[in-house]
C-alpha cells in the first residue's frame, strides 16, 4: 500500500485531538505568551510532561514574565522546578535567561539564529519555540518524531537533526508546525517507543512497522499465554539515586519488563529510598561494592527466584559488587557490570582476569541450564559496534585484548542475541556526555544479553531502546521464552 503523508498525518490529527495534548502546545493556548513558551520547553526536555507541566506551574505562579524571573535566585528556581530532568543545570540556564534577553530587548526572538543563542536553546527548542509560540515554519523535530519518520520508513537517518533536514526536503509546508505536536502526542499514547500498540493504531495498515519491537519471527508466535515470551531488560543506569531523580521509577512502569538487571547502582542498600527497594509487583535484590558510591548490580523481578547467587565466590571480584544471580526454574540470569580497563589501561589485568573467572563461573552453571548473560560487558566487540573504531584502538573498551576475549567468549558457545536481529550499523547503547554524543549518535554497543548456544531458540527477540533517557547508557532487552 502506498504511503501517503498527507493522509497519514491527517488522520493522526484527528486520533491525537482526543488524547492529552503535549504540555508545550498546552502553555501555548493557554498563555500565548513566548516566554512562557519558550520557558517550558526548556523544562521539557528529557522530563514527561506531567513532572513539566507541574514544576511550569510552580515557576509561573512566582515568575509569570522575564522581569519576575529576574528576581528570582538560581536556587529558588531550582526548587520550583525540582524534579524536572537536570533541573540544576536548567535553573542555570533560566537565571541567566533575563540577561540573555536583552539583547532583544527583553522579548523573545522568533528567528532560529537569534534563539539558539539563549542559555540552554538548542536547535529543537528553537523550532519548537518557532512553531507553537510565533506560528513560523519550523520542524521541531522531537525524539518522537525521529523514531516515527524512520519507523515508516518516510525517512532513513540516524539522529534527529538528519531526520529535521531530510524532512525539510520532503514534508509538504503545510505540515511543518504540527507534525512535532502531532508525533509527540501519538507516540507518547500509541506509538510508544518500548512496546507500541500496534493493535489498535489506527494506522497499522499503512504503517510499515519498520524496526518495531514486538517483530513476529516466523514460525515462532508469542501467546499471551503464561507461556509467553518474558520481557528482560538490562540497562547500566549510572547511579541509581541519580537516576531516581528523574523518573525512574516511573520508567519502570512504563517499560513494564518482567526481569529488570541494573548495572553502576553505586549505592549501598541503607542508601536506597524505600519507593526504590519496593516498586509494585517487583521484589528487588542488590549486590553492593564495599566501596561506597562504585560499582553495584541489581535485579528487579516480577518471579520469585529460586536462589540468588551473590558474586562468583570470588572475594577480589564480590567485594566490588559485579555479579548477581538469580536462578529460576528454567534458566539462570546472570547480570554484570564487567570491570572498565581505565586510564591508560591501569585496570586491563584485573579486568581479563575477571572475564576469565566470570566464564569459568558461567560455564558451571550452564551444565544445569540455561544461562541468560546481561550487563555492562565494558567492551565494543566489532567494528560495526562503534562509531570511531580507528581512534579508538588503543583506548579501554575497544583494544584487542579485551575484543579477543569477546571472541573467545563468543567461541565457547554463547551468543550476541542483538546480532541475531540487526546486523547493521549505527545501533549504540552507551554515548559519552560529552560533544553532544546522543543527539549525534556517536555511539559505542557495550551492553548485550547473551544467551548459551543451545537457548538460542528461547530467544524472540532483542532490541536497544535508544529512546529511553536518563543515563548515557539506554536499556536493552531481550524477549525470553
Ligand atoms: S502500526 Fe505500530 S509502529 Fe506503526 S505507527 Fe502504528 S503503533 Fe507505530
Amino acid at each position: 500500500m502506498k504511503f501517503d503523508i498527507n493522509n497519514i498525518l491527517d488522520i493522526l490529527q484527528k486520533e491525537v485531538s482526543t488524547y492529552k495534548v503535549p504540555v508545550v502546545d498546552l502553555i501555548a493556548v493557554q498563555s500565548n505568551d513566548p516566554y512562557q513558551v519558550l520557558v517550558a520547553t526548556i523544562l521539557s526536555a528529557r522530563t514527561k510532561d506531567e513532572t513539566t507541566a507541574k514544576a511550569a506551574a510552580r515557576l509561573f505562579k512566582k515568575a509569570p514574565d522575564i522581569n519576575s524571573l529576574a528576581e528570582l535566585s538560581e536556587e529558588e528556581i531550582a526548587r520550583l522546578i525540582y524534579p524536572v530532568g537536570f533541573y540544576k543545570n536548567k535553573a542555570g540556564y533560566l537565571t541567566k535567561l533575563p540577561g540573555a534577553l536583552e539583547a532583544f530587548s527583553s522579548k523573545v526572538p522568533d528567528t532560529i539564529e537569534s534563539l539558539v543563542k539563549l542559555p540552554g536553546v538548542g536547535r529543537k527548542t528553537a523550532n519548537l519555540v518557532l512553531a507553537v509560540a510565533f506560528k513560523k515554519p519550523a520542524i521541531c523535530v522531537d525524539t518522537h518524531v525521529h523514531r516515527i519518520m524512520n519507523i515508516w520508513g518516510y525517512v532513513e537517518t540516524t539522529t534527529p537533526l538528519q531526520t529535521e533536514m531530510a524532512l525539510r526536503k520532503k514534508l509538504p509546508e503545510k505540515h511543518w508546525l504540527t507534525v512535532n505536536s502531532i508525533l509527540v502526542a501519538f507516540g507518547q499514547g500509541t506509538c510508544r517507543s518500548v512496546s507500541p500498540h500496534c493493535d489498535r493504531c489506527v494506522i497499522q495498515q499503512q504503517c510499515p512497522q519498520i524496526g518495531v519491537t514486538p517483530r513476529k519471527i516466523p514460525g515462532k508466535k508469542i501467546s499471551a499465554s503464561k507461556n509467553r515470551a518474558l520481557k528482560l531488560l538490562c540497562w547500566n543506569v549510572n547511579g541509581i539515586r541519580a537516576i531516581e531523580k528523574k523518573g525512574f521509577i516511573d520508567i519502570v512502569r512504563e517499560l513494564e519488563p518482567d526481569i529488570l538487571s541494573l548495572q553502576e547502582t553505586k549505592a549501598q542498600p541503607d542508601q536506597l529510598s524505600d519507593e526504590l527497594k519496593n516498586i509494585n509487583g517487583y521484589s528487588s535484590y542488590w549486590h553492593s561494592a564495599e566501596r561506597k558510591g562504585y560499582s553495584g548490580v541489581a535485579v528487579y523481578s516480577r518471579r520469585e527466584p529460586l536462589n540468588v547467587i551473590y558474586g562468583i565466590e570470588r572475594e577480589e571480584y564480590d567485594r566490588e559488587g559485579r555479579v548477581l544471580t538469580l536462578e529460576f526454574d528454567d534458566f539462570f540470569l546472570i547480570n554484570i557490570y564487567f570491570p572498565n580497563a581505565g586510564n591508560e589501561l591501569k585496570r586491563l589485568g584485573y579486568k581479563l582476569d575477571f572475564n576469565s573467572a566470570l566464564l569459568d563461573f558461567v560455564q558451571g552453571l550452564r551444565a544445569f541450564k540455561s544461562v541468560v548473560i546481561c550487563g555492562d560487558y565494558n567492551v565494543a566487540h566489532k567494528e560495526i559496534d562503534l562509531k570511531n573504531p580507528k581512534s579508538n584502538e588503543k583506548n579501554a573498551g575497544f583494544t584487542p585484548e579485551e575484543r579477543q576475549w569477546m571472541d573467545t567468549f563468543l567461541t565457547a558457545g554463547f551468543v550476541d542475541t542483538f546480532r541475531m536481529f540487526h546486523q547493521g550499523p549505527d545501533h549504540y547503547t552507551w554515548w559519552s556526555y560529552r560533544f553532544n554524543a546522543r543527539a549525534r549518535n556517536i555511539g559505542w554497543r557495550i551492553d548485550y544479553f547473551c544467551v548459551d548456544e543451545k537457548s538460542s531458540n528461547r530467544v524472540m527477540n532483542a532490541a536497544i531502546l535508544q529512546d529511553v533517557m536518563g543515563s548515557d547508557h539506554c536499556p536493552v532487552q531481550l524477549d525470553f521464552k
